[in-house]
This record gives C-alpha cells, structure tokens and sequence, in this order.
C-alpha cells in the first residue's frame, strides 16, 4: 500500500510516495501547478465566482445552491455544470496545468449539488433536448465533462467524489460504472476533525473497494492533530493498510504537519509494538521508512 499527502502547500516530503495539491479550492482560489504533483482542481464548487456573479449559482425548488440556504444541506456554494462559460474556464485551467511539468489531474466537486438541482432554464432545456430521464440525463452531463476534462490530461488523471457508494449518481450525477474506464484510480475522501470513532471508515472502505472497478486510495484528515487524534489517525492507517487500497493520503497543511505525523509514529513506541502485536506489517514497513528519515 501506498502511503501519500494531500496538501496545500507545493510541497513533497520524504517517506510519501503519493503527493496531491490542492490548486483551486472551493472558496474560489486558484494556484499556480505544482511540479511533479498530482494537481488537485475543485470544479464546480467556488465561493468567489459566484459572489462576484449570482446568476452562476446551481438552482433547485428549495433554493439556490449556497451554504447558507437552511433548506437544503450542502458543504460549499456551487455552480451550475451546464453553464458553458464558467466549464470552458475551469477546462481551461486543466489544460494550463497539464502544460506545467505535472504528474497529473485530480477532479474534485465536478458534480451537480444535490438531486434537486439544477432545474435553471438551461438545464431543464437541456434535459428535455436529451430524451433521457432526470437520473440519466444528470449522469451522462457529468461524464461527458470527465471526458472532456481527461481529453486535455497527459498524465495521471483521477477523481473524488462524494463518498457515497450507494445513490451518488442519483444524487450527484456520479455514475461510477461509466467514470472507471476514464480514471486511473479513484480518490475517497474520509474526512473527519477525529477518527475516534472508524468503523465508517472501514465500512466505506470496504463498500468502495467492492463496487470501483479501478483502484482506490482513501484520503483521510491529519490536519488538526493533538497526541489521542495522532494515535486514533495512525490506527485507523494501520486498519486501512489490510485492505486492498492503492494508496492512504493524508489530508495536511504543509510539510511540517506531515513531519509531526511521521515523528509521532516513529517515537511512539506503544503503537509500535501495537503493529506489530497485531501484525500490521504493511503499517510497520511504512513507520520503519519514517524511521529511516527521521
Ligand atoms: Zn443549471
């Protein structure tokens, strides 16, 4: 198993063998490529664009797609996926980071909101136009960008997705069945403030791992680490490291937050002799590499 970082500052660090950076992010920021990274892109979530122009805003029956519609439950503000002009931009950032020194592309929130959403006059003409009903015609909306997007792609190309292995492409036009030919693998965000409680993080794992008919890596959050958070992270790895992942990322700041991690593995000798009591021995051979480095 792999072990590799999503970060947000351009940097590799060493004992990883997956680097991913976030380059657009969904408050609307956007980041020159890293080299010789896996760029990650937030597509249609961007806070920014649509505070500088409403009308690019996803619609449904109950409201607008924005955090503070109560109505409705959505982590980020977004934009509508049929809008021509904003997806001809987001595809244009695409190919401007493929012509850096990359190693490839990892979409993220190219999805529609909700299942609700997006009833704006275009997507309703559209949808009509297309013969096919609601589910299908969202579904097919949604690969046909992917598409597009991994025509521009020379490299890896991968994606996230809203980690619901059971009514995504209901809900988000995620049709996982058609996305697998297009990626290389697929990248399941397991984000959480704590992974004290995991037995979700094995359940998704496992749902995942049983429907994707490519490989998968599991990102999970290490940014906001006290010693217990540390521990419980580390443990939820080693539960991770049994299965038949690709890779685990880890979700951090920066460098130094990757290093904190590392070192707490390799100094914690309880957890050690923990791995290698239950024999974790993928997890071992990983805290043996930081050992080496630190
Ligand atoms: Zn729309």
């Amino acid at each position: 198993m792999k072990i590799g970082l999503v970060t947000y500052a351009p940097e590799k660090v060493e004992g990883f063998d997956l680097h991913v950076y976030y380059s657009k992010w969904a408050d609307g920021s956007v980041f020159p490529a890293a080299k010789n990274m896996q760029n990650d892109i937030t597509c249609f979530c961007d806070a920014k664009t649509i505070r500088e122009d409403p009308s690019l805003v996803a619609v449904s029956k109950n409201g607008l797609a924005l955090r503070k519609n109560r109505k409705i439950n959505v982590p980020f503000d977004y934009v509508c996926p049929t809008n021509p002009e904003y997806r001809a931009r987001v595809l244009e950032y695409v190919k401007e980071l493929d012509r850096a020194n990359i190693q490839g592309v990892t979409l993220n929130l190219y999805h529609f909101p909700d299942e609700e959403f997006c009833v704006c006059p275009r997507c309703v003409e559209l949808w009509r136009q297309s013969g096919l009903n609601w589910t299908d015609w969202r579904a097919q909306t949604i690969t046909d960008f992917l598409k597009e997007a991994k025509s521009l792609v020379n490299g890896t190309f991968a994606v996230e997705m809203f980690p619901d292995p059971v009514i995504a492409k209901e809900r988000f036009g995620i049709d996982f069945e058609s996305i697998a030919p297009l990626v290389e693998y697929f990248h399941v965000p397991l984000s959480s403030r704590d992974y004290f409680t995991n037995y979700w993080v094995d359940l998704l794992t496992r749902d995942f791992l049983k429907i994707l008919k490519k490989p998968v890596v599991v990102e999970l959050s290490a940014e906001m680490l006290t010693a217990e958070k540390a521990d419980a992270l580390l443990k939820t790895v080693a539960y991770l490291s049994r299965h038949d992942l690709m890779g685990v990322l880890l979700l951090v700041h920066d460098s130094e937050n990757a290093k904190q991690v590392c070192r707490f593995a390799v100094n914690n000798s309880a957890f050690r002799e923990w791995l290698k009591k239950f024999e974790f021995t993928e997890m071992t051979r990983i805290v043996d590499e930081w050992a080496k480095g630190s």
